[in-house]
């Protein structure tokens, strides 16, 4: 086990709206990995996002801790020193809306430069700003001057990723970050990503709902549901041998190729009803509603995240008595 670069302790994030108390993030803890990628899957509103958003300070802490190579970085984002702000970027979902559009590629992978490297001559900064593209596979000499309007998808993206590299970050969160692209393009992308991780040694937070794409990206595996994390585990382990109700209905349902694989997927578990509000979350255990196992200690007590098996951990009172 590698140290960790980032931990994540009982951390809570909710947002005061006209109905009331969202409670996006209720009381999650997890640590990443210098050199790892730690995948964070869930459907829509379990709050994954919101937790790359926190991590990064583009929302401050309800409460709870996040702690940066042991450093405390739960408080807003204009507190943070900045050689902080350099080493922790994000890369968003949508490429084309995270990029300016009235700036040049150019001047958008070379932004962050001005920003963190105010020492770089504007001679050093464009060798720069073109040894990041060759890196992420823009040729330079086409790509320099385009405009965001004049990019695809995938190439978008791909400076996106290329202006997150540019302040030479250690820990990057990547918020689905291919989820609004083309299958075609989708393998380039983490392919580029896999490769500036082996060279740069960097650590991913990946917020993804693909549970076949986090199997081929991720060491770990945590899934998230109506804020709460509720099981974390090695990515072999977590699809070998789930062992949440909430991860074995998810996994039921992921389709697959061969007869082999089709053997390993856990007997289909069917939801027995909607997803829930975060606003108005069930008693005990947020997954009883839609879980067929639950029973009546189900609804009274919440079940603890506790390790079942070296680095398993679930929330469930079928794996936890104590709980
Ligand atoms: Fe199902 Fe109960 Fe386990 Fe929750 S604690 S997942 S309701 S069995």
């Amino acid at each position: 086990m590698s140290p960790l670069i980032l931990e994540v302790e009982n951390l809570k994030k909710y947002f005061e709206v006209s109905l009331g108390t969202v409670r996006a993030i209720d009381d999650i803890s997890f640590g990443v990995e210098e050199g790892e990628t730690f995948g964070l899957v869930g459907e829509s509103g379990s709050g994954k996002s919101t937790t790359g958003h926190v991590i990064v300070g583009i929302y401050k802490p309800t409460s709870g801790k996040i702690l940066y190579k042991g450093e405390d970085i739960s408080v807003p984002l204009k507190k943070r020193p900045i050689r902080l702000k350099k080493e922790i970027q994000m890369v968003f979902q949508d490429p084309r809306s995270s990029l300016n559009p009235m700036q040049t590629v150019r001047d958008i992978v070379e932004l962050p430069m001005r920003i963190h490297m105010k020492h770089m001559s504007s001679r050093d900064r464009e060798a720069k700003v073109k040894r990041i593209l060759e890196e992420v596979g823009l040729p330079p000499e086409d790509f320099m001057n385009r405009f965001p309007r004049e990019l695809g998808g995938g190439e978008s993206q791909l400076v996106a990723i290329a202006r997150a590299l540019a302040s030479e970050p250690s820990f990057i969160v990547l918020d689905e970050p291919t989820s609004a692209l083309d299958v075609s393009i989708q393998a380039k992308i983490i392919s580029v990503l896999l490769k500036l991780q082996r060279e740069y040694n960097l650590s991913y937070l990946f917020i993804t709902h693909d549970l076949s794409l986090v199997r081929n990206v991720s060491r770990r595996v945590a899934i998230m549901y109506l804020g709460k994390i509720y099981e974390l585990a090695p990515t072999e382990r977590f699809f070998v041998n789930p062992l949440h109700p909430y991860t074995k209905m998810l996994l039921s349902s992921v389709p697959v190729l061969t007869e082999d694989e089709e053997r390993l997927k856990p007997k289909e578990i069917r939801s027995t009803g909607e997803i829930p509000s975060p606003m108005n979350p069930p008693s005990g255990c947020r997954f009883r509603t839609r879980c067929p196992l639950a029973y009546e200690r189900c609804s009274e007590v919440e079940p603890k995240f506790a390790e079942v098996e070296d680095g398993h951990y679930v929330a469930c009172h079928l794996y936890n008595s104590q709980s």
